[in-house]
């Protein structure tokens, strides 16, 4: 039995290996974007059936505006790395959602929602795009799916081979790893490892988008300063600690306005 679950976990691992653009290396994703993204997508507008969207204000515009520059400026990138159909399934989506817990969050294919209880914190256009480009680096990674396939993983373990891929257990897996509808914040967390990519894929796109990456750091400072040390839900997973992220974002800064310059941007707004 034990060798059956095995021999499937090490087909799973090898059918199921992409490698991540932005980090060159191989991930574990057993979900193609044809599978997760019609369900983050229904997932995602129920959500903003069920919450309290905020619509034509100007933070609601300013979410939006900085979406599209984050979210254009990865796909420059993308196509000037060779890859240019990668998001083609995507279909962003930035909304701003009355509610005064600080996070932010972003679902598979680019569905990302900000709470109105974060914008103290990000206080400016540029403090925005640190987190959106944090948001945006999580769906160009797929970390979601790279999720719950870790998700299923755990399974096959649990049931010795008796979890086929494509089973009606998909929604649960999506659930399991969104939680959403009901409880965004009970979902499973990303890796550590998954949010020090995040930082570091959303300094480098938040800087080509025109937005100076030197204002990540002092992000987290005022996060850590509004937390007494505990960062909002979706960062908290992480143990990237506030102080080991802010040591990041100041090292890593400098390339990513050498990443940007290749792009002709060289000021910042
Ligand atoms: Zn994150």
């Amino acid at each position: 039995m034990k060798k059956i679950t095995l021999a499937l976990v090490i087909f799973l691992g090898v059918a199921a290996c992409k490698t991540n653009p932005f980090t060159g290396k191989k991930v574990l994703n057993f979900y193609p974007n044809s599978q997760v993204f019609p369900t983050a997508f229904a997932q995602y507008d129920q959500f903003l059936t069920e919450n309290n969207v905020v619509e034509n204000t100007s933070d609601a515009k300013m979410i939006t505006k900085v979406g599209q520059r984050i979210s254009s400026a990865a796909e420059r990138w993308l196509v000037a790395n060779g890859y240019p159909g990668y998001l083609k399934d995507y279909k962003w989506e930035y909304n701003l959602v009355k509610d005064e817990t600080v996070n932010a969050w972003c679902m598979p294919g680019g569905k990302i929602v900000f709470y109105t209880g974060i914008l103290p914190i990000t206080q400016s256009e540029t403090g925005v795009a640190v987190v959106m480009g944090h948001e945006v680096a999580h769906a160009l990674a797929d970390h979601g799916a790279q999720r719950m396939s870790a998700g299923t993983l755990q399974q096959v373990g649990a049931v010795a081979g008796n979890v086929v891929i494509q089973d009606p257990n998909k929604l649960n897996i999506f659930n399991q790893a969104y939680g959403v509808g009901t409880n965004v914040l009970g979902m499973l967390p990303f890796s550590r490892s998954h949010e020090t990519e995040a930082d570091r894929i959303g300094l480098q796109i938040m800087a080509i988008a025109g937005y100076n990456p030197d204002e990540a750091a002092e992000l987290w400072k005022r996060m850590k300063a509004n937390s007494g040390g505990e960062a909002p839900p979706e960062f908290m997973s992480t143990h990237p600690s506030n102080d080991t992220r802010i040591a990041n974002l100041t090292e890593w800064a400098p390339a990513a306005k050498q990443e940007a310059a290749k792009f002709g941007v060289t000021k910042y707004y």
